[in-house]
């Protein structure tokens, strides 16, 4: 899996800028490599809550590179975190994480224990607890909904 957050580096370490080359401190290296492990890792683990994984490390790691590069590190990174999410959701699943806690569905049941079933990676519920996802999504849109007219008012109140 770190083969991908491992090209995403190999491919842009050479425009990496260092603050101090002469030293021979690679700092800014190490901070890029570790952003990239990051992202994949929660690309793995976390995909329901990663919205925009692309644009998180591309902000995550711009400040290293100089600006004539940087739409190259973009289109870089986006085609990577492709394929990683592609070849991730394409993965049989194993019952765990990676960090090897027992995967279960995020719903609670009826009698108020956690749902135990398998869950599926692009929303975190079992089949018969689909509905829920869309149900989350419904009231997450809502919240941003009501977000916004509250800054709205705020706005005209101001
Ligand atoms: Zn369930």
């Amino acid at each position: 899996m770190y083969r991908f957050s491992r090209a995403i580096y190999r491919e842009l370490a050479d425009e990496i800028v260092e603050d101090h080359p002469a030293a021979g401190c690679m700092d800014n290296h190490e901070r890029v490599l570790k952003a990239c492990e990051s992202a994949i890792e929660r690309l793995a683990t976390d995909r329901h809550y990663f919205a925009r994984p692309a644009r998180t490390l591309f902000a995550d790691i711009r400040p290293y590179f100089p600006m004539s590069a940087q739409a190259r590190i973009y289109r870089v990174i986006e085609n990577y975190i492709a394929c990683a999410d592609e070849f991730l959701s394409r993965q049989p699943m194993t019952g765990y994480d990676l960090a090897g806690n027992p995967l279960q569905c995020r719903a609670t049941t009826r009698k108020g224990t956690a749902c135990q079933r398998m869950p599926l990676p692009h929303n975190g519920y079992c089949p018969s607890h689909q509905h829920l996802a869309e149900t989350e999504e419904l009231a997450e849109r809502l919240a941003k909904q009501q977000l916004a007219e509250q800054q709205e008012q705020e706005l005209a109140a101001a």
